[in-house]
């Protein structure tokens, strides 16, 4: 009886302080602040952060948790820029809005919640849906889904016809107005309502579409669509709420305006020129580049003639490719870069292949990591918390087996994930 009460007060003591505490044997440890791994590194969680970082495998007190990753190589969580994370591209989804609702997308999505954290990402930035990604991101906070941290932008701002209007190639009577409240706007007064809408429905920050796009229902795929003043607007009052804002761009005309009215990213950025990119280094405006979604949506529009609509087409096979080779030349001129896939046009859980594609447009392997994890911090505003391992910050944890440095393509099996101190997988 006296054991029991002993074994009892031993196994419960760590319980009853609050805090769990985890040894990770790590093999070896891709900090992120670093130039180079360390090798045999024990990583002490205490709670959800890391409490301190010991060379050598130190070892573990009775009551905490030690977890073998003596073969792998740890790494900060990692962070996708750009997903969306309600649905995936088919050839369906055209038509698909009028047949499913809300609660069909939430069930679904669980599921490719589950698949992006379990590909070792722990934070993704949700650039557009249809709000349902408000109540993903809450559900997941609370601990009822498993995925990653989301920040959300909920639904896309867009001027009327562009390319996150809601309600583009309708009929005519099903088209109707959509105003602010929708995300569709037409002067600086409506940028800043649809702005103060999307702080009212509960998201995190906020997306434009500075031009046309690849998968609307709509023929331009690149031309500007916002004025320099309306793009002002939106940045004036979502930096009253600390909203980070992202333009999804193609064409350089509509990216030069969003950098020239204080847009804090541009995505996939496909046709950016010298003068843009010298402006985004002037305005220290972050690149997200997606190649993931370029190569996709060209594979898809090359292979297979019925994926797509007729409109769209084209367009993918004129901007798909590009992509990559823009990332090269963004990265060699000196332009910030954080890592994002555009998940959801290309199949979510395989954001990892990015790292790939970066490798291979001239990035060194340690480069690509840190896009996903310090670039990726930076651009959130999340660095004092997240994007290195190190003393004091919370405890977001992946590894791979072997050296990833040595073979990028490590990154897309990942076997260990821990969000928040919590492990959700581990191999
Ligand atoms: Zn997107």
């Amino acid at each position: 009886m006296k054991n029991l009460s002993l074994y009892l007060f031993v196994m419960l003591f760590p319980m009853l302080l609050g805090a769990q505490t985890t040894y990770l044997h790590c093999g070896a440890v891709l900090d992120c602040k670093g130039s180079q791994a360390s090798k045999e590194q024990t990583i002490i969680i205490e709670g959800n952060k890391i409490k301190e970082i010991v060379n050598g495998y130190a070892e573990v007190p009775e009551g905490a948790e030690a977890i073998d990753l003596k073969d792998q190589t740890v790494m900060p969580g990692f962070m996708d820029m750009h997903v969306h994370i309600e649905g995936e591209l088919s050839p369906n989804r055209y038509s698909e809005v009028f047949r499913i609702d809300d609660v069909d997308v939430a069930l679904r999505a669980t599921i490719y919640c589950e698949r992006t954290l379990m590909a070792g990402f722990t934070t993704v930035r949700d650039l557009g849906g249809t709000g349902v990604n408000v109540s993903l991101r809450t559900a997941i906070n609370k601990g009822f889904v498993r995925g990653p941290r989301i920040i959300t932008c909920e639904k896309s701002i867009a001027t009327t016809g562009g390319h996150a209007d809601p309600t583009n190639g309708y009929k005519p009577d099903l088209m109707g107005d959509p105003g602010p409240k929708e995300g569709v706007i037409n002067s600086p007064e409506e940028a800043r309502k649809a702005v103060r809408q999307r702080y009212k429905n509960g998201a995190d920050c906020i997306k434009i579409t500075a031009t046309g796009g690849v998968l609307s229902v709509a023929k331009d795929g690149q031309g500007a669509q916002f004025t320099v003043e309306e793009v002002k607007a939106i940045v004036d009052a979502a930096n009253d709420y600390g909203f980070v804002t992202a333009a999804h761009a193609h064409g350089a005309e509509g990216m030069k305006r969003a950098v020239l009215g204080g847009i804090h990213s541009i995505e996939h950025g496909t046709f950016m020129t010298e003068e843009v990119m010298d402006l985004m280094k002037e305005h220290g405006t972050f690149y997200v580049p997606t190649i993931s979604a370029g190569r996709f949506v060209y594979d898809k529009a090359m292979n297979d003639e019925n994926f797509f609509p007729a409109i769209i087409r084209p367009k993918a096979i004129e901007v798909g490719p590009q992509i990559q080779g823009t990332f090269a030349k963004a990265y060699k001129a000196g332009v910030k870069i954080a890592f994002g896939t555009d998940s959801g046009v290309s199949p979510h859980g395989d954001n990892a292949k990015e790292f790939q594609y970066m490798v291979e447009g001239g990035m060194s392997p340690y480069e690509a990591i840190k896009s996903a994890t310090v670039s990726a911090s930076e651009l959130l505003r999340i660095s004092g918390d997240y994007g290195t391992l190190e003393k004091g910050k919370m405890a977001d944890i992946v590894a791979v087996k072997g050296d990833p440095l040595a073979d990028i393509k490590l990154l897309q099996q990942v076997s260990f994930v821990m969000k928040d101190g919590k492990v959700y997988k581990r191999h």
